[in-house]
């Protein structure tokens, strides 16, 4: 684990070096002798893997895209043929003569079963976390033991990143379930040698019984989903008690606006958390593994932090799939350089990054490694999910979310699109429903939050409601769901 010190610091031209090596020799060794898409695609393509020596020479290598783990033409078997499969033929054809060669000596010298059992170590899956499926069936992911390490790996470079003491206490509330988060999490602790208490989240424990962890633990970091964390800090609040030991609050799962970040700093501030850090995660299921932003004041942000020993980031234009230079803004496309298990190349992850990736040495910790920005936005919720035409006007709804969760009065809140009367032919009504961090003036925050929509999305809400605290959470079904519903859309489906 001490490499990734050493690693951090390494000058630019050197990182290079590494992810050169690394890429030719997983091409090499395991995707193209033990992919059964990626040999195929290279086939196809007349792409000799000898001759994928540099991360420029990536760009010879057609885009991987989601719809690509669904089963069809190119992959029959959908995600099933992302996976290393070796065996004794492709060993044999695929491998070079000196890596046979010490698979032999090996043989040798241990014996036949010995071999056999490492090989299966390295690609046989044991793990898996899955997508959650928002816009698409979810697709599973599978680890090996080497994936696992690797999980490992990632787990406790987050922490380093985040200037984790060792004698920390954490309380992490992400749910539980085959989801990235949750296992990175456990992992994160576990290598890093720090205390976590992972509690499953509303659905496993209850919004009390995740009350009465943190009371127990008293912990240092609060760790979780930013909607079901502000409730729970909120019930906590309500219910009297103090946040005194709290210092780092780590965010994962979904982009985090500022406002939300103060916030939520300011709610644990009045529970006694003076200097608290807020700090955001970013991960996809198809890279096992999330990086982390390192603490600074909660206006700022470092980017996320990323291992260059263990993938390739490249930014591209989205319509053009042109490769895009440093600091310029694209959709981020990930590539796997030590993997196992279920492997992706130039995989294009859907997420727009304004001011892409730098390679500047990191102005808060001094790290070298490429930090990829973190104002990201998902493509992909944006073409299936979140941009719906209101009123004929074509809205980016995650306008929505930008205001109401960085407003500060606003403490829960969600979005209905009907249609009026609920008549299919009629036009259509948007409304906004909210519940207020305190009592006074409805009127005032109204007329604030009308006057913004309007500006950001061209449309006015038809109503703003104000309700009840209990009723809102009822609304959004924060304790029932794992996933809080934001959006209400209620018109028939065309
Ligand atoms: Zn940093």
């Amino acid at each position: 684990m001490d490499y990734w010190n050493k690693l951090s610091f390494l000058p630019r031209e050197d990182l290079r070096k590494i992810q050169n090596k690394k890429l030719h020799d997983f091409v090499n060794n395991h995707l193209y002798p033990f992919s059964p898409y990626y040999r195929t695609l290279f086939d196809r393509y007349n792409i000799n893997p000898r001759r994928i020596k540099t991360v420029e020479d990536l760009k010879v290598i057609p885009f991987t895209r989601k719809e690509d783990f669904l089963p069809h033409g190119a992959s029959p078997h959908g995600f099933m043929d992302f996976i290393l499969q070796p065996d004794k033929a492709l060993i044999k054809k695929y491998w070079p003569k000196d890596r046979l060669f010490k698979l032999g000596l090996l043989k040798l010298l241990k014996g036949d079963s010995y071999v056999k059992a490492r090989l299966d170590k390295e690609y046989r899956p044991i793990f898996l976390t899955a997508t959650t499926g928002t816009t698409h069936d979810p697709v599973s992911f599978l680890y090996t033991d080497h994936d696992i390490n690797n999980l490992r790996i990632s787990g406790y470079r987050l922490l380093e990143v985040f200037k984790a003491k060792s004698q920390i206490r954490a309380v992490n509330l992400f749910p539980y379930a085959p989801h990235l988060a949750f296992w990175q999490t456990v992992f994160a602790g576990l290598t890093h040698d720090n205390f976590v208490l992972s509690t499953g989240g509303g659905k496993v424990m209850g919004t009390h019984g995740n009350i009465e962890a943190i009371k127990k633990v008293n912990p240092d970091v609060l760790i979780g989903v930013p909607s079901y964390l502000y409730h729970v800090a909120r019930s906590a609040k309500e219910m009297k008690m103090r946040m005194d030991s709290v210092q780092k609050v780590i965010l994962g799962a979904v982009a985090v606006p500022v406002g939300f970040k103060e916030k939520l700093a300011s709610l644990l501030k009045s529970m006694g958390a003076k200097h608290v850090r807020i700090i955001g995660t970013y991960g996809f299921t198809e890279a096992k593994c999330a990086w982390g932003e390192c603490p600074t004041p909660i206006k700022l942000s470092s980017g996320y932090h990323t291992y260059p020993d263990k993938e390739i980031f490249e930014i591209i234009d989205p319509d053009t799939g042109e490769v895009k230079g440093e600091g310029e803004d694209g959709e981020l496309v990930y590539t796997a350089i030590d993997s196992r298990g279920s492997c992706v190349l130039r995989y294009r992850t859907g997420d727009l990054v304004k001011g892409g990736i730098t390679y500047r040495k990191c102005p808060y910790c001094k790290r070298t490694v490429p930090r990829i920005s973190s104002q990201i936005s998902r493509v992909s919720n944006i073409k299936n999910l979140m941009v719906s035409k209101i009123k004929g006007t074509l809205v980016n709804l995650n306008m929505f979310s930008e205001i109401l969760e960085s407003e500060k009065r606003v403490d829960e809140w969600q979005i209905e699109i009907r249609k009026k009367d609920n008549d299919p032919y009629e036009i259509d009504e948007l409304i906004v429903y909210m519940s207020l961090a305190d009592g006074k003036d409805h009127q005032a925050v109204k007329e604030n939050l009308n006057s913004r929509v309007q500006a950001a999305t061209e449309i006015i809400p038809n109503k703003i409601i104000i309700l009840p605290h209990k009723e809102m959470l009822e609304r959004v079904e924060m304790e029932t769901s794992s996933k809080v519903k934001r959006i209400s859309d209620l018109r028939p489906k065309s």
